[in-house]
């Protein structure tokens, strides 16, 4: 047997090596990248002024920006080699080349927050391309139309369309940081989704750089690359720079209102009611809930709290006989209610303070208006109303250590999402649908322990709901991004099969036909992560 100290001599040496061949490894693919960018520039000056590398003092505070969840900004978490803030069309396109000349994966960012941090983590050598300045917002308000780029946040976009008109509007999320690249490439659901969709379900032109670093609208890159980028996850078909949308009509006056019930208020009544009606409502009106744990009256003990928060296109007076009629149950006021124009609701319905102006939608940093923390979250849909004693079992397990800091959002469907067809866009959960479900835990203390304890609880909440939700398959929306339902090789080929285990959640039948466009689009599957849609080419990677 070889001696320990032989043998760790010889560990030494392998790990030694090992690091000094990574490290040459990825500095000289790190040089050639860089030389390629200048030389293919057409202004190297303004290029130099873009990329940061790691020797750079900007670079960590640039990377840090828009990372949203801080589960991926500890030491351990793989760090790009060169981070590109382009101001240019043509410092994308040259990117985009000399990524795939010099081997390395492109993350593209918008506003940074995908749920399992993929815009900017890669395990292999990667590059950032984050489009923080591609921000630019153009509203005609006599067209109803607007053009914006990526790179600008929900709350820009809300606040500068509500500078144009008090009638207009448009339906995404709520969270005023998230970006428009990755909501609107994945689908983007908010308060208006009843009445008028998905913001995906209202592009109607977008501007992409391909593979091949050109620059196409929707004429040039076809229907079917314009139908994968709206819904199908921006990330696998190139950099999306903007998106043409219809706006929305929206009343002078909207009602808001909230009402809380925690489970010594009858909650469980209420909630398994409002399976029932909430997506069978008038379009107009939107119900969501949000549970919450809070500490109980009684000592030492937790309590659930089920928060009723609505968005009504209309005024109180028609509001009130609408829930009274559906939804007596509630005990809905007057009092519960205000009147406010859209722009306020956005900003009540995201809870600012009340009377914070419209100027906070464009404090990109605020990060859910709190400090950043840690987070995963998961999404299901429910077909079936569940029953009494399974919502009961889901109270309970509100109580265990690992629920500390968890959230679960219950959002209405039907409406409008009942009338689009499942192949419409990639987006496929329409019909049928009674709600949505956003799994999240929240936590501040890093350290695997902690990490542990909240990921086993969201795991446990959520194989513990399997029997309630979509079944064959149990699908997901993609803009709640969630690696445990299945991952692409991390590097290499990955066949349709393995991906289909993830792809067929996300998008059901309509898989099929985003690898046909990827296939199509990039047959060597440049554009790739985690969960991008595979290529049909069998060899496809390099
Ligand atoms: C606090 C919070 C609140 C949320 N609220 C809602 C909500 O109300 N409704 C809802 O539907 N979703 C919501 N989401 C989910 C959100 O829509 C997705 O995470 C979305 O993908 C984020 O977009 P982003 O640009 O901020 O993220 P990024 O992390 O920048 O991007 C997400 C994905 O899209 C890709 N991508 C980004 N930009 C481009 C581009 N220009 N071209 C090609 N690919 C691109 C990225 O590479 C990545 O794969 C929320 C998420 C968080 C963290």
């Amino acid at each position: 047997m070889m001696p320990l100290r032989s043998y760790l001599i010889i560990v030494l040496i392998a790990v030694l090596f090992s690091f000094t061949y990574s490290s040459i490894d990825t500095t000289t693919h790190e040089q050639n990248f860089l030389q390629c960018l200048y030389s293919y520039s057409h202004n190297s000056t303004s290029m130099f002024k873009v990329v940061y590398t790691k020797t750079n003092s900007s670079y960590s505070s640039i990377l840090q920006f828009t990372t949203q969840n801080l589960r991926f900004a500890s030491k351990t978490t793989p760090k790009p080699l060169v981070i590109i803030t382009p101001k240019q069309i043509s410092q994308i396109q040259t990117t985009i080349i000399c990524s795939q000349n010099h081997g390395l994966q492109i993350r593209i960012r918008s506003g940074g927050h995908d749920f399992e941090g993929r815009s900017y983590v890669s395990e292999v050598p990667f590059v950032i391309i984050d489009l923080t300045y591609f921000r630019k917002i153009t509203v005609d308000v006599e067209k109803r139309t607007a053009w914006v780029q990526s790179g600008a946040t929900l709350g820009e976009l809300y606040y500068t369309i509500s500078r144009k008109s008090r009638n207009l509007g448009f339906p995404a999320g709520a969270c005023p940081t998230v970006g428009v690249g990755g909501h609107f490439s994945g689908g983007g659901y908010g308060n208006l989704v009843r009445k008028f969709g998905l913001s995906a379900d209202n592009i109607i032109d977008a501007h992409i750089i391909d593979v091949k670093g050109r620059f196409l609208d929707r004429q040039a890159m076809g229907e079917d690359l314009f139908w994968a980028i709206r819904g199908g996850g921006g990330a696998s078909f190139g950099v999306i720079i903007s998106w043409k949308i219809k706006l929305v009509q929206v009343p002078s006056t909207v009602t808001v209102f909230t009402v809380p019930r925690t489970l010594e208020q009858n909650a469980t009544k209420l909630i398994h009611k409002w399976q029932y009606l909430a997506s069978k409502l008038d379009e107009n009106i939107a119900i969501n809930i949000v549970f919450q744990r809070i500490n109980s009256s009684k000592k030492g003990e937790t309590t659930l709290l089920a928060i009723f928060q609505s968005l009504f296109l209309g005024g109180v007076d028609k509001l009130i006989p609408l829930v009274e009629q559906k939804f007596p149950e509630l005990g809905l006021v007057r009092e519960n209610c205000i009147e406010m124009s859209w722009i306020e609701s956005v900003l009540y319905l995201f809870q600012f303070p009340k009377g914070a102006l419209p100027e906070v939608l464009l404090n990109r940093t605020l990060a859910a208006n709190s400090p950043r923390n840690i987070y995963k979250a998961k999404s299901d849909f429910v077909k079936t109303p569940i029953p009494e004693n399974g919502l009961e079992g889901i109270w309970s397990l509100f109580h265990e250590d690992g629920a500390k800091g968890a959230l679960m959002i219950w959002f209405p469907y039907g409406g409008i999402m009942d009338t689009i067809s499942e192949s419409e866009i990639p987006f496929p959960h329409r019909k049928g649908n009674l709600y949505h479900i956003h799994y999240q835990v929240d936590w501040q203390q890093e350290g695997d322990e902690v990490e542990k304890l909240h990921i086993n609880w969201i795991r446990k909440i959520y194989n513990y709901m399997e029997p309630f939700v979509s079944k064959s398959p149990r699908v997901g929306y993609i803009n709640y991004r969630d690696l445990d339902i299945g991952v692409n090789n991390i590097d290499g080929y990955t066949s349709y099969k393995q991906a289909s285990i993830w792809g067929a959640k996300y998008f059901k039948n309509n898989f099929k036909r985003l690898a046909n466009v990827k296939t199509k689009v990039d047959p060597l599957n440049f554009f790739r992560n985690e969960q991008s849609i595979p290529s049909l080419v069998s060899k496809g990677h390099k």
